[in-house]
């Protein structure tokens, strides 16, 4: 159950391998992996396994250890899968497009130096 006794985020059954999904990286603290809707021709999604900070501020504030690990593997996936020069995006509100509150970075980015990311996939994770 999250903190404020709902139900557990959609994040915390991939975690628990309750659903499915494309587990590119994980340490004991943090799982990254592909998100189900890619934005970007390497889209990965990096989440904390402790589902109690739901967003990026919270993680900050509270465990601050916590972010920089979650950064450092983001940092891991990106030199493995593009380029090296990478989009790192913490949705934060509804308004800003969150959808998931279980903090996660979106890691997106393209292999090849000649892709370009778009301004627009911004504006539609
Ligand atoms: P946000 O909108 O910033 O909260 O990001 C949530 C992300 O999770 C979106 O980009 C979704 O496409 C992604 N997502 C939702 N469900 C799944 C899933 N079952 N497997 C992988 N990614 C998912």
């Amino acid at each position: 159950m999250s903190p404020s006794g709902s139900q557990p985020s959609i994040f915390s059954r991939i975690i628990a391998r309750e659903i499915p999904a494309t587990i590119v990286a994980e340490t004991e603290h943090i799982i990254a992996f592909l998100d189900i809707a890619p934005k970007a021709p390497v889209h990965v999604v990096v989440t904390t396994k402790d589902p109690q900070y739901q967003n990026v501020v919270e993680l900050a504030a509270g465990n601050p250890a916590l972010l920089a690990e979650l950064v450092a593997v983001a940092e891991q996936i990106a030199a493995e899968r593009t380029h090296g020069q990478f989009r790192l995006v913490f949705n934060t509100g509804a308004a800003a497009g969150q959808s998931v509150f279980h903090v996660h970075a979106h890691v997106m980015g393209s292999p090849e130096l000649t892709d370009q990311l778009g301004e627009d996939s911004l504006g539609t994770l």
